[in-house]
Protein backbone atom coordinates (compact mmCIF):
# COMPACT_ATOMS: atom_id res chain seq x y z
CA UNK A 1 0.00 0.00 0.00
CA UNK A 2 1.27 3.54 -0.80
CA UNK A 3 0.89 6.15 2.26
CA UNK A 4 0.45 8.84 0.88
CA UNK A 5 -0.24 10.74 4.26
CA UNK A 6 2.01 13.83 5.05
CA UNK A 7 4.66 12.56 7.69
CA UNK A 8 3.39 13.42 11.16
CA UNK A 9 6.70 15.09 12.54
CA UNK A 10 5.69 18.05 9.28
CA UNK A 11 2.04 18.50 10.23
CA UNK A 12 3.38 21.32 12.42
CA UNK A 13 4.71 22.83 9.56
CA UNK A 14 2.47 22.44 7.36
CA UNK A 15 -0.64 24.06 9.22
CA UNK A 16 2.30 27.22 10.33
CA UNK A 17 2.45 27.46 6.54
CA UNK A 18 -1.34 27.13 5.74
CA UNK A 19 -1.80 29.97 8.55
CA UNK A 20 0.90 32.27 7.30
CA UNK A 21 -0.37 31.76 3.73
CA UNK A 22 -3.46 32.05 4.26
CA UNK A 23 -3.37 35.10 7.13
CA UNK A 24 -0.16 37.41 5.39
CA UNK A 25 -0.06 36.08 1.93
CA UNK A 26 -3.68 36.12 1.25
CA UNK A 27 -4.32 39.35 2.31
CA UNK A 28 -1.85 40.77 0.80
CA UNK A 29 -1.78 39.63 -2.40
CA UNK A 30 -3.86 42.12 -4.60
CA UNK A 31 -2.02 45.00 -2.85
CA UNK A 32 1.54 44.11 -4.18
CA UNK A 33 0.08 42.89 -7.64
CA UNK A 34 -1.27 46.34 -8.11
CA UNK A 35 2.07 47.66 -6.60
CA UNK A 36 4.64 46.53 -8.21
CA UNK A 37 8.05 47.01 -6.93
CA UNK A 38 7.07 48.30 -3.88
CA UNK A 39 8.80 46.20 -1.44
CA UNK A 40 6.21 44.33 0.60
CA UNK A 41 7.59 44.94 3.98
CA UNK A 42 4.78 42.76 5.88
CA UNK A 43 7.36 40.16 4.90
CA UNK A 44 10.26 41.30 7.02
CA UNK A 45 8.66 40.69 10.36
CA UNK A 46 7.15 37.71 9.10
CA UNK A 47 11.15 36.24 7.99
CA UNK A 48 12.21 37.01 11.66
CA UNK A 49 9.44 34.77 12.90
CA UNK A 50 10.54 32.07 10.32
CA UNK A 51 13.84 32.45 11.47
CA UNK A 52 13.44 32.13 14.90
CA UNK A 53 10.84 28.61 14.47
CA UNK A 54 14.10 27.67 11.85
CA UNK A 55 16.69 28.33 14.75
CA UNK A 56 14.48 26.12 17.27
CA UNK A 57 13.61 23.11 14.75
CA UNK A 58 10.35 24.04 14.62
CA UNK A 59 9.80 24.22 11.22
CA UNK A 60 12.53 21.94 10.02
CA UNK A 61 13.41 24.02 6.86
CA UNK A 62 10.54 25.63 5.27
CA UNK A 63 11.57 27.13 2.20
CA UNK A 64 13.95 26.85 -0.82
CA UNK A 65 17.00 28.53 2.05
CA UNK A 66 17.13 25.66 3.92
CA UNK A 67 17.43 22.80 1.08
CA UNK A 68 20.57 20.89 0.72
CA UNK A 69 22.68 18.96 -1.55
CA UNK A 70 20.48 15.92 -1.86
CA UNK A 71 20.99 16.26 1.89
CA UNK A 72 18.48 14.59 4.21
CA UNK A 73 19.28 17.86 6.71
CA UNK A 74 18.08 17.18 9.94
CA UNK A 75 16.11 13.92 8.25
CA UNK A 76 15.80 10.93 10.76
CA UNK A 77 15.91 7.63 8.90
CA UNK A 78 12.64 5.22 10.34
CA UNK A 79 13.27 1.85 10.67
CA UNK A 80 12.91 0.93 7.19
CA UNK A 81 15.62 3.17 5.94
CA UNK A 82 12.76 5.68 4.32
CA UNK A 83 14.15 9.82 5.31
CA UNK A 84 11.81 12.89 5.20
CA UNK A 85 14.08 15.56 5.47
CA UNK A 86 14.87 18.94 4.14
CA UNK A 87 13.71 18.62 0.49
CA UNK A 88 10.25 17.02 1.89
CA UNK A 89 9.69 19.90 4.61
CA UNK A 90 10.81 22.37 2.05
CA UNK A 91 8.51 21.15 -0.48
CA UNK A 92 5.71 20.62 1.77
CA UNK A 93 6.10 24.38 3.14
CA UNK A 94 6.27 25.75 -0.06
CA UNK A 95 3.36 23.89 -1.13
CA UNK A 96 1.44 25.96 0.96
CA UNK A 97 2.34 29.17 0.98
CA UNK A 98 2.29 29.04 -2.64
CA UNK A 99 -1.41 28.50 -2.14
CA UNK A 100 -1.30 31.82 -0.61
CA UNK A 101 0.79 33.47 -2.88
CA UNK A 102 3.45 32.13 -5.01
CA UNK A 103 4.95 36.16 -6.06
CA UNK A 104 5.24 36.92 -2.40
CA UNK A 105 6.45 33.60 -1.26
CA UNK A 106 9.51 34.15 -4.30
CA UNK A 107 10.20 37.85 -2.50
CA UNK A 108 10.74 35.86 0.96
CA UNK A 109 13.66 37.77 2.36
CA UNK A 110 15.97 34.90 3.47
CA UNK A 111 14.48 32.54 1.11
CA UNK A 112 16.34 32.70 -2.23
CA UNK A 113 16.95 29.79 -4.66
CA UNK A 114 20.69 31.36 -4.60
CA UNK A 115 20.61 28.94 -1.12
CA UNK A 116 20.12 26.23 -3.01
CA UNK A 117 23.46 26.92 -4.67
CA UNK A 118 25.21 27.90 -1.97
CA UNK A 119 24.09 24.82 0.08
CA UNK A 120 24.46 22.28 -2.70
CA UNK A 121 28.26 22.82 -3.82
CA UNK A 122 29.75 25.65 -1.06
CA UNK A 123 32.47 24.27 1.67
CA UNK A 124 32.36 24.36 5.34
CA UNK A 125 33.83 27.59 5.38
CA UNK A 126 31.55 29.08 3.06
CA UNK A 127 28.81 27.89 4.42
CA UNK A 128 29.12 29.37 7.66
CA UNK A 129 30.34 33.16 5.93
CA UNK A 130 26.53 32.56 3.42
CA UNK A 131 24.53 30.52 5.59
CA UNK A 132 20.89 32.02 6.35
CA UNK A 133 21.84 35.11 3.93
CA UNK A 134 19.14 35.91 1.23
CA UNK A 135 21.19 34.92 -1.78
CA UNK A 136 19.26 35.99 -5.86
CA UNK A 137 20.57 33.58 -8.20
CA UNK A 138 21.79 34.47 -11.25
CA UNK A 139 22.29 32.46 -14.52
CA UNK A 140 20.74 34.05 -17.36
CA UNK A 141 22.22 36.65 -19.70
CA UNK A 142 20.82 38.54 -23.07
CA UNK A 143 22.56 35.85 -25.26
CA UNK A 144 22.22 32.87 -22.45
CA UNK A 145 18.61 31.54 -21.20
CA UNK A 146 17.54 27.98 -21.92
CA UNK A 147 21.14 27.06 -22.90
CA UNK A 148 23.29 28.23 -19.76
CA UNK A 149 26.40 26.52 -21.13
CA UNK A 150 26.45 29.61 -23.64
CA UNK A 151 27.21 31.69 -20.68
CA UNK A 152 29.84 34.87 -21.57
CA UNK A 153 30.16 36.31 -17.84
CA UNK A 154 34.10 35.78 -17.26
CA UNK A 155 35.79 35.66 -13.90
CA UNK A 156 39.65 36.35 -14.53
CA UNK A 157 41.95 35.65 -10.98
CA UNK A 158 43.95 38.72 -10.48
CA UNK A 159 45.92 38.20 -7.03
CA UNK A 160 43.44 37.06 -4.26
CA UNK A 161 40.63 38.30 -6.30
CA UNK A 162 38.25 37.53 -8.78
CA UNK A 163 37.33 40.32 -11.23
CA UNK A 164 33.71 39.34 -13.16
CA UNK A 165 32.89 41.26 -15.81
CA UNK A 166 29.18 40.37 -18.01
CA UNK A 167 25.46 41.06 -18.08
CA UNK A 168 22.77 39.38 -15.90
CA UNK A 169 19.40 39.17 -16.83
CA UNK A 170 16.03 38.08 -14.85
CA UNK A 171 17.56 37.27 -11.40
CA UNK A 172 14.49 37.08 -9.31
CA UNK A 173 14.55 39.54 -5.83
CA UNK A 174 17.74 40.04 -7.35
CA UNK A 175 18.08 44.06 -6.01
CA UNK A 176 16.37 43.13 -2.57
CA UNK A 177 18.85 39.64 -1.71
CA UNK A 178 21.98 40.60 0.07
CA UNK A 179 24.19 38.20 -2.07
CA UNK A 180 23.99 37.20 -5.62
CA UNK A 181 25.28 33.67 -6.84
CA UNK A 182 26.84 34.85 -10.12
CA UNK A 183 27.56 31.81 -12.53
CA UNK A 184 30.11 32.61 -14.97
CA UNK A 185 33.13 30.86 -16.79
CA UNK A 186 36.72 31.04 -15.90
CA UNK A 187 37.98 30.73 -19.92
CA UNK A 188 35.57 30.27 -22.71
CA UNK A 189 37.40 27.79 -24.24
CA UNK A 190 36.67 25.15 -22.36
CA UNK A 191 32.94 25.31 -22.43
CA UNK A 192 30.61 23.94 -19.78
CA UNK A 193 33.33 22.65 -17.30
CA UNK A 194 34.97 26.22 -16.51
CA UNK A 195 31.86 27.37 -15.75
CA UNK A 196 31.79 28.35 -11.72
CA UNK A 197 29.21 30.23 -9.15
CA UNK A 198 30.62 32.86 -7.10
CA UNK A 199 29.34 34.62 -4.58
CA UNK A 200 28.65 38.75 -4.77
CA UNK A 201 27.67 40.29 -2.27
CA UNK A 202 24.70 42.90 -3.43
CA UNK A 203 26.71 46.31 -2.49
CA UNK A 204 29.45 45.24 -4.63
CA UNK A 205 30.43 48.55 -6.67
CA UNK A 206 31.38 46.59 -9.76
CA UNK A 207 27.39 45.31 -9.60
CA UNK A 208 25.30 47.50 -11.10
CA UNK A 209 21.47 47.36 -11.47
CA UNK A 210 20.58 47.96 -14.94
CA UNK A 211 16.84 47.94 -14.58
CA UNK A 212 13.86 46.34 -12.66
CA UNK A 213 11.11 44.24 -15.67
CA UNK A 214 7.36 44.77 -15.42
CA UNK A 215 5.81 41.70 -15.48
CA UNK A 216 2.96 39.72 -16.72
CA UNK A 217 2.94 37.83 -13.24
CA UNK A 218 4.32 37.27 -10.15
CA UNK A 219 4.47 41.26 -9.40
CA UNK A 220 5.30 40.97 -5.52
CA UNK A 221 8.77 39.07 -6.75
CA UNK A 222 10.89 41.93 -8.23
CA UNK A 223 13.43 40.93 -11.31
CA UNK A 224 16.27 42.51 -11.59
CA UNK A 225 19.15 43.11 -14.62
CA UNK A 226 22.35 43.91 -13.72
CA UNK A 227 25.66 44.55 -15.49
CA UNK A 228 28.83 42.91 -13.92
CA UNK A 229 31.73 46.02 -14.84
CA UNK A 230 35.04 44.54 -13.14
CA UNK A 231 33.60 43.49 -9.95
CA UNK A 232 36.01 42.06 -7.89
CA UNK A 233 35.25 39.42 -5.21
CA UNK A 234 37.61 37.19 -2.96
CA UNK A 235 38.77 34.49 -4.19
CA UNK A 236 37.10 32.36 -1.92
CA UNK A 237 33.94 33.25 -3.03
CA UNK A 238 34.04 30.80 -6.08
CA UNK A 239 31.71 27.74 -4.23
CA UNK A 240 33.08 23.98 -5.38
CA UNK A 241 36.44 23.36 -6.84
CA UNK A 242 38.34 26.30 -9.22
CA UNK A 243 39.74 23.71 -11.20
CA UNK A 244 38.34 23.08 -14.61
CA UNK A 245 38.01 19.35 -15.17
CA UNK A 246 35.79 18.51 -18.68
CA UNK A 247 35.10 15.04 -17.69
CA UNK A 248 32.73 16.33 -14.72
CA UNK A 249 30.99 19.25 -17.35
CA UNK A 250 28.35 21.13 -15.73
CA UNK A 251 27.96 18.72 -12.87
CA UNK A 252 28.90 21.33 -10.33
CA UNK A 253 26.16 23.78 -10.97
CA UNK A 254 23.71 21.76 -12.23
CA UNK A 255 23.35 19.76 -9.01
CA UNK A 256 21.51 22.90 -8.01
CA UNK A 257 18.67 21.76 -10.04
CA UNK A 258 17.67 18.56 -8.92
CA UNK A 259 16.97 19.92 -5.65
CA UNK A 260 15.09 23.26 -6.44
CA UNK A 261 13.39 21.86 -9.64
CA UNK A 262 10.98 19.52 -7.10
CA UNK A 263 10.55 22.85 -4.91
CA UNK A 264 9.40 25.16 -8.43
CA UNK A 265 7.00 21.92 -9.34
CA UNK A 266 5.88 22.32 -5.62
CA UNK A 267 4.79 26.01 -6.00
CA UNK A 268 2.96 25.17 -9.28
CA UNK A 269 1.12 22.36 -7.24
CA UNK A 270 0.54 24.88 -4.54
CA UNK A 271 -0.92 27.60 -6.86
CA UNK A 272 -3.27 25.04 -8.78
CA UNK A 273 -4.73 23.80 -5.34
CA UNK A 274 -5.85 27.31 -4.99
CA UNK A 275 -7.28 27.45 -8.29
CA UNK A 276 -9.42 23.93 -7.68
CA UNK A 277 -10.23 25.19 -3.98
CA UNK A 278 -11.82 28.48 -4.79
CA UNK A 279 -13.39 26.92 -8.10
CA UNK A 280 -15.30 23.89 -6.19
CA UNK A 281 -16.51 26.94 -3.98
CA UNK A 282 -17.85 29.01 -6.61
CA UNK A 283 -19.14 25.77 -8.43
CA UNK A 284 -20.89 25.07 -5.60
CA UNK A 285 -22.48 28.54 -5.30
CA UNK A 286 -23.74 28.21 -9.03
CA UNK A 287 -25.66 24.74 -7.90
CA UNK A 288 -23.08 22.45 -9.24
CA UNK A 289 -22.43 18.92 -7.40
CA UNK A 290 -19.34 17.26 -7.76
CA UNK A 291 -20.11 13.51 -7.05
CA UNK A 292 -17.05 11.29 -7.14
CA UNK A 293 -19.67 7.84 -7.42
CA UNK A 294 -20.92 9.37 -10.61
CA UNK A 295 -19.51 8.00 -14.38
CA UNK A 296 -18.36 11.34 -15.92
CA UNK A 297 -21.26 10.89 -18.39
CA UNK A 298 -23.71 11.31 -16.03
CA UNK A 299 -22.93 14.59 -14.46
CA UNK A 300 -22.31 18.07 -15.44
CA UNK A 301 -19.62 18.87 -18.20
CA UNK A 302 -18.16 21.72 -15.28
CA UNK A 303 -18.58 18.86 -12.63
CA UNK A 304 -16.58 15.95 -15.00
CA UNK A 305 -13.98 18.91 -16.05
CA UNK A 306 -12.97 19.59 -12.85
CA UNK A 307 -12.36 15.85 -11.49
CA UNK A 308 -10.22 15.51 -14.13
CA UNK A 309 -7.85 18.30 -13.20
CA UNK A 310 -8.32 17.14 -9.77
CA UNK A 311 -6.81 14.15 -11.07
CA UNK A 312 -4.06 15.47 -13.34
CA UNK A 313 -3.20 17.38 -10.33
CA UNK A 314 -3.02 14.89 -8.01
CA UNK A 315 -0.72 12.87 -10.58
CA UNK A 316 1.42 16.29 -10.52
CA UNK A 317 1.90 16.52 -7.02
CA UNK A 318 2.84 12.48 -6.18
CA UNK A 319 6.15 13.22 -9.15
CA UNK A 320 6.81 16.20 -7.16
CA UNK A 321 6.72 14.54 -3.33
CA UNK A 322 8.70 11.66 -5.29
CA UNK A 323 11.24 13.49 -6.55
CA UNK A 324 12.05 15.67 -2.87
CA UNK A 325 11.90 12.48 -1.19
CA UNK A 326 14.54 10.83 -3.38
CA UNK A 327 16.87 14.03 -2.70
CA UNK A 328 16.04 13.17 1.39
CA UNK A 329 16.90 9.60 0.37
CA UNK A 330 19.93 10.43 -1.52
CA UNK A 331 18.99 8.61 -5.06
CA UNK A 332 20.04 10.29 -7.93
CA UNK A 333 16.94 12.32 -8.93
CA UNK A 334 17.22 14.42 -12.00
CA UNK A 335 15.03 12.44 -13.95
CA UNK A 336 11.96 12.39 -11.88
CA UNK A 337 13.20 16.35 -10.37
CA UNK A 338 12.62 17.23 -14.07
CA UNK A 339 9.93 15.05 -14.72
CA UNK A 340 7.88 16.79 -11.98
CA UNK A 341 8.90 20.36 -13.01
CA UNK A 342 7.34 19.58 -16.79
CA UNK A 343 4.25 17.99 -14.77
CA UNK A 344 3.35 20.48 -12.70
CA UNK A 345 4.73 23.44 -14.62
CA UNK A 346 2.10 22.23 -17.32
CA UNK A 347 -0.57 20.92 -15.33
CA UNK A 348 -0.54 24.09 -13.07
CA UNK A 349 -0.96 26.67 -15.68
CA UNK A 350 -3.47 24.60 -17.38
CA UNK A 351 -5.70 24.08 -14.26
CA UNK A 352 -5.69 28.06 -13.67
CA UNK A 353 -6.59 29.04 -17.11
CA UNK A 354 -9.36 26.01 -17.22
CA UNK A 355 -10.36 27.11 -13.65
CA UNK A 356 -10.84 31.17 -14.74
CA UNK A 357 -12.81 29.49 -17.91
CA UNK A 358 -14.84 27.35 -15.89
CA UNK A 359 -15.97 30.95 -13.53
CA UNK A 360 -16.57 32.71 -16.65
CA UNK A 361 -16.28 36.37 -16.30
CA UNK A 362 -16.82 35.92 -12.15
CA UNK A 363 -12.80 34.33 -13.23
CA UNK A 364 -11.56 36.92 -14.86
CA UNK A 365 -12.37 39.73 -13.52
CA UNK A 366 -10.75 41.14 -10.49
CA UNK A 367 -12.87 40.57 -8.08
CA UNK A 368 -11.85 36.81 -7.89
CA UNK A 369 -7.84 36.00 -7.16
CA UNK A 370 -8.48 33.39 -10.11
CA UNK A 371 -7.41 35.79 -12.78
CA UNK A 372 -4.01 36.44 -10.97
CA UNK A 373 -3.45 33.19 -10.25
CA UNK A 374 -3.35 32.24 -13.94
CA UNK A 375 -0.61 34.85 -14.93
CA UNK A 376 1.22 33.89 -11.74
CA UNK A 377 1.60 30.37 -12.28
CA UNK A 378 2.46 30.67 -15.81
CA UNK A 379 6.54 31.48 -14.65
CA UNK A 380 6.87 28.30 -12.93
CA UNK A 381 6.74 26.29 -16.12
CA UNK A 382 9.52 28.63 -17.34
CA UNK A 383 12.08 29.59 -15.14
CA UNK A 384 14.69 26.86 -13.77
CA UNK A 385 14.56 25.29 -16.70
CA UNK A 386 11.24 25.43 -20.00
CA UNK A 387 8.55 23.00 -20.45
CA UNK A 388 10.30 22.24 -23.76
CA UNK A 389 13.79 22.06 -21.43
CA UNK A 390 12.84 19.51 -19.00
CA UNK A 391 11.00 17.93 -21.48
CA UNK A 392 14.63 17.54 -23.24
CA UNK A 393 16.72 16.32 -20.54
CA UNK A 394 14.47 13.50 -19.91
CA UNK A 395 14.11 12.53 -23.05
CA UNK A 396 18.71 12.96 -22.87
CA UNK A 397 18.45 10.73 -19.74
CA UNK A 398 15.43 8.29 -20.72
CA UNK A 399 17.66 7.40 -23.91
CA UNK A 400 21.15 8.30 -22.63
CA UNK A 401 21.95 10.67 -25.15
CA UNK A 402 24.62 13.23 -24.41
CA UNK A 403 23.23 17.12 -24.51
CA UNK A 404 25.52 17.14 -28.02
CA UNK A 405 24.04 13.75 -29.13
CA UNK A 406 20.24 15.46 -28.59
CA UNK A 407 19.87 19.04 -28.77
C1 LIG B 1 10.01 36.36 -13.86
C2 LIG B 1 11.30 35.66 -14.19
C3 LIG B 1 12.18 35.38 -13.20
C4 LIG B 1 13.40 34.77 -13.49
N1 LIG B 1 14.31 34.54 -12.49
C5 LIG B 1 15.54 34.10 -12.80
C6 LIG B 1 16.56 34.03 -11.81
O1 LIG B 1 16.34 34.30 -10.62
N2 LIG B 1 17.81 33.67 -12.20
C7 LIG B 1 18.10 33.37 -13.50
O2 LIG B 1 19.25 33.08 -13.79
N3 LIG B 1 17.15 33.40 -14.46
C8 LIG B 1 15.88 33.77 -14.15
N4 LIG B 1 14.93 33.85 -15.13
C9 LIG B 1 15.25 33.49 -16.50
C10 LIG B 1 14.65 32.17 -16.93
O3 LIG B 1 15.27 31.09 -16.27
C11 LIG B 1 14.79 32.10 -18.46
O4 LIG B 1 13.86 33.04 -18.98
C12 LIG B 1 14.54 30.73 -19.01
O5 LIG B 1 15.61 29.89 -18.70
C13 LIG B 1 14.37 30.73 -20.53
O6 LIG B 1 15.38 31.43 -21.14
P1 LIG B 1 15.06 32.55 -22.24
O7 LIG B 1 14.04 33.46 -21.66
O8 LIG B 1 16.32 33.13 -22.72
O9 LIG B 1 14.35 31.77 -23.41
P2 LIG B 1 15.05 30.96 -24.60
O10 LIG B 1 16.10 30.05 -24.08
O11 LIG B 1 15.44 31.92 -25.65
O12 LIG B 1 13.83 30.05 -25.10
C14 LIG B 1 12.76 30.57 -25.88
C15 LIG B 1 11.84 29.41 -26.21
O13 LIG B 1 12.56 28.40 -26.96
C16 LIG B 1 12.46 27.14 -26.30
N5 LIG B 1 13.72 26.40 -26.48
C17 LIG B 1 14.97 26.86 -26.21
N6 LIG B 1 15.89 25.89 -26.47
C18 LIG B 1 15.19 24.82 -26.91
C19 LIG B 1 15.55 23.50 -27.34
N7 LIG B 1 16.83 23.11 -27.35
N8 LIG B 1 14.58 22.66 -27.71
C20 LIG B 1 13.28 23.04 -27.69
N9 LIG B 1 12.87 24.27 -27.29
C21 LIG B 1 13.81 25.14 -26.91
C22 LIG B 1 12.21 27.47 -24.84
O14 LIG B 1 11.60 26.41 -24.16
C23 LIG B 1 11.30 28.68 -24.98
O15 LIG B 1 10.00 28.26 -25.20
C24 LIG B 1 13.70 34.42 -14.84
C25 LIG B 1 12.76 34.67 -15.85
C26 LIG B 1 11.59 35.30 -15.54
C27 LIG B 1 10.62 35.59 -16.66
Amino acid sequence: MINLEIPRKFEFLVSQAHQVANEVFRSNSRKYDEAEHSYPKELDMLAAVIEGMNEGGALSGAGAGAVGGGSNGSAKSTENGNRNGTNMASLLGLIELCWGDVGLLLTMPKQGLGQAAIAAVANEEQLKRFGGKWAAMAITEPEAGSDSAAIRTTATLDGDEYVLNGEKIFVTSGDRAELIVVWATLDRNQGRAAIKSFVVERDNPGLKLDRLEHKLGIRASDTANFVLDNCRIPKENLLGSPDIEPKRGFAGVMQTFDNTRPLVAGMAVGVARACLERTRELLTEAGIEIDYDAPPHTQSAAASEFIAMESDWEAARLLTLQAAWMADNKKPNSLQASMAKAKAGRTGTDIALRCVALCGSIGYGEGELLEKWARDVKILDLFEGTQQIQLLIISRLLLGKTSAELK
